[in-house]
């Protein structure tokens, strides 16, 4: 059996594909529900991300796997509306007449703009093709320092500056261009006349992780049971012992059990462990130090009776408590969620040191719904049903400079013990942005290495 510590994206699709490869699989997930940062709420309709979601169209192997488990017609590409808030003006920013009035650029700034979106290279006035072929070359450039090079101070202060700011606050300066032009690759094509399809699952992602559960069987599955030690003998994993809250049901053959005090401690021989969690709970098992580090993410859903705006994503040019204002109903119809309109307002954090890390969920309430009632003196706060808050201390990488020498590799055997994994957010699959399809992907190539698939790289 090889087992599997963590019930997330990565960890189910680790598990399911292990199975088609005729292994055997048991997955450990400490928490009480599957699907780790893609866990949901319920609704008035279909259940919601506690956090965001939604795919871009260059994302292939999520794709794969949602036709593969039968979900493929529910899978949709709508146009959500992008657009940026200044000084009390909402300004759409898809289609390109309302780029060209957007005022906070000129013309030339969205020439520039429009040309690093191409990966056109236009400096000295012959347009260049190749020069964002090669991401490495920008790995150690930090992104003001190529922007203002590559376009203009406009393009950076009128545009970057702000999104960069809302992502990586006071790291932004930490950041490398290989990132920045990674995530342009990473976008899907825009339609040139409405914008960019992103993909969503009708009725959630909780679907999917639904579907991963039915497909790897709940009786491979192991909730409340936090894997806490990695046994290893004569150089590779042989057992995982698991703290496994009583009453959780563990079908797991297991060679010892210890009960104390609400939970059962147990040690279950493996013939190979695959490690689908974040890189302190790979460090916790093994001593396996990865540099790489990690925002926090505060993020409340609000759900009102009526709209707040009509656009999907809207990014705000000011210093505001919050990085954007993600209307979920204005990409997915409320009817989807009984009628009820569904925001998301979110916050990254650098530093548990920053208040609102600390604030419970009534302040920060107070905090952001007052200031989006001062960007929006029509709005009324009565609209307001219901708001939930997730935090997350681990929601996303920074993407340093250097930062693919910092990854962890899929296969530990020369660093760690022989028949160990990682498919954790601290993978290559999960650059130059986090995301499911990031997690199945390190799933997929854990299992595949695992079942002598693929020949095995030590450097990636
Ligand atoms: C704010 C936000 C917005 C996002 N937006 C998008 C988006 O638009 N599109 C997209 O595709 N992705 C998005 N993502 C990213 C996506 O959610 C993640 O990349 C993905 O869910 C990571 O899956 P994972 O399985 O690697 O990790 P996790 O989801 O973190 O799962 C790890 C699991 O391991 C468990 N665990 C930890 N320690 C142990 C232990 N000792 N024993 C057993 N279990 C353990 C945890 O409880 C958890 O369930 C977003 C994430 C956030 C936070």
């Amino acid at each position: 059996m090889i087992g599997v510590v963590g019930g997330g994206i990565a960890g189910l699709a680790t598990a399911y594909r292990l199975q088609q490869h005729g292994h055997d699989v048991q997955v450990f997930e400490a928490s009480d529900q599957v699907g780790g940062l893609a866990a949901v709420y319920e609704t008035a309709g279909d259940s919601i991300e506690k956090f965001y979601h939604h795919l871009s169209a260059s994302e292939e192997t999520i794709v794969e796997l949602i036709e593969e488990l039968g979900l493929g017609d529910d899978l949709e590409w709508p146009i959500g509306k992008n657009a940026y808030y200044w000084d009390g003006t909402v300004y759409p920013m898809d289609k390109p007449w309302e780029i060209l009035a957007y005022p906070k650029m000129s013309v030339y700034d969205k020439f520039r703009l429009a040309m690093l979106t191409q990966e056109i290279d236009v400096r000295g006035g012959i347009p260049k093709f190749d020069t964002y072929e090669d991401l490495e070359d920008f790995e150690d450039v930090p992104i003001e320092e190529f922007l203002l090079e590559h376009t203009s101070r406009g393009v950076y202060e009128g545009f970057f500056e702000p999104l960069l700011r809302a992502k990586f606050g006071d790291r932004m300066d930490d950041v490398s261009a290989a990132w920045l032009l990674g995530r342009i690759k990473f976008r899907g094509e825009r339609d040139l006349l409405r914008g960019e399809p992103l993909g969503y699952l009708e009725g959630g992602f909780g679907q999917l992780l639904d579907a991963l559960v039915d497909a790897v069987g709940e009786e491979n599955i192991t909730t409340n049971a936090r894997v806490e030690e990695l046994g290893v003998e004569d150089g590779a994993v042989e057992s995982l012992t698991v703290a496994v809250a009583d009453g959780a049901d563990s079908a797991a053959t297991q060679v010892e059990a210890e009960a104390d005090g609400g939970t059962t401690t147990e040690t279950h021989e493996v013939d190979g462990a695959v490690v689908a969690a974040m890189p302190n709970v790979l460090e916790a098992l093994c001593g396996y130090e990865c540099d790489i580090d990690f925002q926090r993410a505060v993020c409340a859903l609000v759900t009102m009776d009526e709209p707040l705006t009509d656009t999907y994503w809207l990014n705000v040019g000011h210093d505001a408590p919050f990085g954007a204002l993600v209307e979920h109903t204005n990409y997915i119809p409320p009817e989807n969620y009984g009628g009820d309109h569904l925001l998301y307002v979110a916050s990254y954090i650098q530093d548990y040191e920053e208040d609102l890390w600390g604030m419970d969920a009534d302040e920060v309430e107070e905090l952001w719904l007052g200031h989006i009632e001062e960007m929006f003196p029509d709005w009324d706060r009565s609209a307001v049903t219901q708001f939930r808050l997730a935090k997350n201390p681990r929601a996303a990488p920074i993407y340093e400079r250097g930062y693919l020498d910092t990854v962890i590799p899929y296969d530990l055997g020369d660093e760690v013990a022989e028949d160990l994994y990682y498919a954790g957010m601290a993978s290559r699959a999960q650059y130059p942005e986090r995301s499911l399809n990031g997690g199945i992907v390190a799933g997929y190539e854990c299992a595949d290495r695992i079942a002598g698939r693929k020949e095995i790289v030590r450097s990636d």
